[in-house]
């Protein structure tokens, strides 16, 4: 595995499980075991009800480019070999958001409702990030 240099995410007790998902390639995602709404990012309390009752779920890591930004300035040093690159907000199948850099697609080609799935990189031993590639499916 190279060296990775860039920032990585911090792993809070809410987020625990959505990084040990990560680390088996499985997206999960909360849902509220009183109400059934799904939620992400992670958080102890359901939105909606206000119950504390939380289970986690395994997401399909299918979904649709929900809206998008492309980086033309690197903004940490580690950066620099990236730019341009874009970072997407996904909707899920499942109907929750979830923001990631998108791979193996030109910032050029990216558009609203474009179908994608999510991948995993193993960055380090304890943190593999999710991304999302164009969809293989069609
Ligand atoms: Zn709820």
């Amino acid at each position: 595995m190279a060296q990775y240099n860039k920032p990585l995410p911090v792993i809070t007790p809410e987020s625990r499980e959505f990084w040990e998902g990560c680390k088996r390639h499985e997206l999960l995602i909360q849902r509220c075991k009183d109400c059934g709404t799904l939620r992400h990012y992670p958080r102890v309390m359901c939105p909606e009800c206000n119950s504390w009752n939380t289970e986690w779920v395994k997401a399909s890591g299918r979904g649709k480019v929900y809206s998008w930004m492309v980086a033309f300035q690197p903004f940490h040093p580690a950066f620099f070999g990236d730019v341009p690159y874009a970072v997407v907000m996904v909707e899920l199948e499942e109907g929750v958001r979830l923001t990631a850099n998108m791979v193996d697609c030109k910032p050029d080609d990216l558009y609203i409702g474009m179908p994608v799935e999510v991948v995993f990189d193993d960055v380090t031993e304890e943190i593999t990030l999710p991304k999302f590639r164009p969809s293989r499916e069609h």
